[in-house]
């Protein structure tokens, strides 16, 4: 009994140290790498998304359900593209039209694909979100991704934690250089 649980809460450590370490390599590698990384090792994703989900779980507040009520109060018929969308909680939670895009499929309404060339038409979408999905180091050319199918005055949403920005007045003027006027912080 006892070294069945000392067992289990090895593993279990183990399993978090490998969470820590594909999410560092997520940040810290293109998007065309973290694909790379993930058909590779299927079992990598298995892993991040049980950790993800775990630290998540720790937290007062799910962000991607901070998200879904904002949309919650809008018209249900704007279109969604969840950018790195993992088990689909947004389009789960809402009645709108959401384009769920993501590496793996963890839920079959998942399109496979990097988030940096998303099969969507320029100006067909009202809201782009990331979150807790802002990953890769080619970041400019997401957010240009994101920019090229929003609609004129569509809104980008973006949840991360704010120990992953290294200076978050660049990241604004970047983001407004690339044409995106901040609305709220
Ligand atoms: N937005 C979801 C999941 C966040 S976890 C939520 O808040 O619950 C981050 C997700 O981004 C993971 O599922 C990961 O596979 C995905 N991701 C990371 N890089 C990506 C890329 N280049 N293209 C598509 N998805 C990516």
């Amino acid at each position: 009994g006892r070294a069945a649980a000392l067992r289990a809460r090895m593993e279990e450590r183990l399993l978090a140290a490998r969470f820590r370490y594909i999410n560092q390599q997520l940040y810290t590698s293109s998007s065309r790498e973290a694909a790379q990384l993930f058909r590779d090792d299927p079992e990598a994703f298995q892993i991040y998304h049980r950790g993800f989900t775990q630290q998540v779980g720790r937290w007062p507040e799910n962000p991607v359900q901070r998200i879904a009520r904002a949309l919650q109060r809008r018209p249900s018929s704007l279109v969604v593209a969840d950018f790195g969308c993992g088990d689909c909680k947004l389009a789960r939670s809402l009645k709108n039209k959401v384009h769920s895009f993501d590496l793996v499929p963890l839920s079959p309404q998942v399109t496979v694909c990097d988030m940096a060339k998303v099969p969507l038409a320029d100006e067909s979408v009202d809201v782009a979100v990331f979150c807790l999905a802002l990953m890769g180091t080619n970041l400019q050319e997401i957010l240009e991704e994101a920019n090229r199918v929003l609609k004129l005055g569509g809104t980008l949403m973006v949840a991360e934690v704010a120990s992953r920005f290294e200076d978050m007045r660049a990241f604004m003027s970047a983001m407004a250089q690339l044409g995106f006027k901040s609305v709220s912080k």
